[in-house]
């Protein structure tokens, strides 16, 4: 392992959205640019490989409307309104106590926001496409487009560039520890090379973007907690590549925690599937039960893309962390439907409720008075049921309510599909600035340390769908440009 090129300008952690961008940008200034990724070439990039990364804009040059409305919103449980009277001022006059906080500060949001088109403009200039495409989401309340290809496009095009102006990936190769000098300065990596022998790996900056922790089980019992964790598992291979090592090494150097540590982005997958997402959209149409049969949960609160972070963790606190969906023949009146499902796998069928049941392992006894109490709280002639709107089809008398698209299950053939609450990606991470600096908990900048995509801690409570591309795209540019403008200033 030695440096063809003397002393590194960078060493990046990671080959997803946020380690590929941030190296072709700093490449395209010159530096001296090395990316190291635990996996082959052929699996490289993480979550970032398995995405039809959805962006967050209303077209490829603007971000949605409510994009830094919901991260204001989604900003953490009972903020303190002291920290959010001082964020109104200067972020210069904010107290380093404001500036380390673990919510995503207007101030990041901002940068973020701001910086979406010139990102986007940018990766059009290699022959990236992006535009509206078709989702599995059949209710939004929000705008998407996609970058076409989804991530693979995305980290291919960039590892091509990468590779063309003389950037070096390092595969099967593992950071496990930074290096600093005494004063704190980080001065490179150590890492673990393809036969598992430790190395020093010396850099005048580091950028993590390693991604999370979904691929850590200890990790995810430590933050998620241990019986919500073991039922969790990753939506798509590439989340298990992401051991945590970059925010563990990280927090251990002093860096600020950032995001809901105890929390992730939740997807309901179909367990029995192999597929990457094998998502099951179709629960706001039906009922959800647990192994007991019974309903917990308001399956369509609002529109399904706001909603279904929330309702999707809850299942992995029912017994077994499995649910089912329940439905019936009259899907066929929702035009399209089965866009909703990704599973490969058919649902279980049966003619009869009490047939059901015997297919998916509940007690018939117990399921088939659910569905009838469901039934006899469904409105009986109000109301036009309109799958694409929020109709206000709610049930009466029964807890918990079912808010819109509530229609008796009554005509056969009956299905059901079982779901889990799959892990798209975790939220905690370390704190960054919006020039994706790494700030210690005093929030000092940490001389030459940066964070980017999943890494840098943004999300609380609901997660802003179809914002994590971007802020890997986003940070890894900026943490490359930042780096590239203090190089040219020293
Ligand atoms: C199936 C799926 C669908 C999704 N859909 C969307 C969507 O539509 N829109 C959206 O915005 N987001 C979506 N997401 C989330 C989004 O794709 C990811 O959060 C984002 O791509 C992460 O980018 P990243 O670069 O931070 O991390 P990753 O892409 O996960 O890359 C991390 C990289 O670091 C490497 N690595 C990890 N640890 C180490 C180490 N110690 N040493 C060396 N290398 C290491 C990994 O191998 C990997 O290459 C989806 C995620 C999945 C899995």
């Amino acid at each position: 392992m030695s440096q063809p090129h003397g002393l590194l300008d960078v060493l990046i952690v990671g080959c997803g959205v946020a380690g590929m961008s941030a190296a072709v940008t700093a490449l395209e200034t010159g530096l001296a640019v090395v990316n190291l990724e635990r996996s082959t070439p052929e699996d490289f990039g993480g979550n970032s490989r398995w995405t039809e990364a959805y962006l967050r804009m209303k077209n490829d040059s603007e971000v949605s409307d409510d994009f830094e409305d919901h991260f204001a919103r989604n900003a953490g449980c009972n903020l303190d309104p002291n920290v959010l009277d001082t964020v109104a001022g200067g972020y210069d006059h904010w107290p380093a106590y404001v500036k380390a906080h673990p919510f995503p500060d207007p101030e990041l949001i901002g940068m973020f926001a701001q910086s979406v088109a010139p990102t986007i403009a940018w990766l059009k200039g290699f022959g990236l496409k992006f535009g509206p495409q078709p989702i599995y989401l059949l209710t939004q309340g929000t705008s998407r487009i996609a970058a076409q290809g989804g991530g693979l496009a995305l980290i291919e095009a960039l590892r091509a560039k990468a590779i063309a102006l003389g950037g070096e990936i390092r595969y099967r190769t593992t950071a496990v520890d930074l290096l600093r000098d005494a004063e704190g300065r980080v001065q490179g990596v150590i890492a673990l090379d393809p036969d598992g022998k430790r190395h020093t790996i010396p850099a005048r900056n580091v950028i993590l973007a390693s991604g999370g922790y979904e691929g850590n089980t200890e990790m995810m019992a430590q933050y998620i907690g241990a019986s919500r964790a073991r039922h969790i598992r990753p939506v798509a291979i590439g989340g298990y590549y992401n051991r945590g090592e970059g925010i563990r090494m990280a927090l251990a150097a002093g860096a600020a925690p950032a995001g809901e540590f105890g929390s992730y982005h939740a997807e309901p997958v179909d367990p029995r599937s192999r597929q990457a997402e094998a998502v099951i959209f179709i629960y706001p149409y039906g009922i959800l039960v647990n192994a007991q049969a019974e309903r917990f949960i308001d399956e369509s609160p609002g529109t399904v893309d706001a909603h279904y972070d929330e309702v999707t963790r809850t299942f992995a606190d029912q017994p077994g962390g499995q649910v089912h969906v329940i439905f019936d023949s009259k899907v066929d009146d929702i035009p399209n439907w089965k866009r909703s499902i990704r599973s490969d796998i058919a649902p279980y069928r049966a003619e009869t409720i009490e047939g059901l049941a015997k297919l998916t392992g509940h007690a018939p006894e117990q399921l088939a008075p659910t569905v009838r109490a469901f039934n006899a709280a469904c409105p009986k002639s109000t109301g036009e049921f309109t799958p694409f709107q929020l109709d206000q089809r709610a049930t009466k008398g029964i807890h918990p309510v079912k808010s819109h698209f509530s229609r008796p299950i009554d005509r056969p053939p009956y299905f059901a599909f079982p779901i889990i609450s799959a892990n798209c990606f975790t939220f905690g991470g370390v704190k960054v600035n919006a020039n994706a600096q790494v700030l210690t908990q005093d929030a000092h900048v940490m001389p030459g340390l940066y964070a980017a995509g999943e890494t840098m801690g943004i999300y609380h409570q609901v997660y802003a769908g179809a914002t994590s591309v971007l802020r890997g795209l986003v940070f890894g540019r900026r943490a490359s440009q930042h780096i590239a403008g203090a190089i040219k200033t020293a």
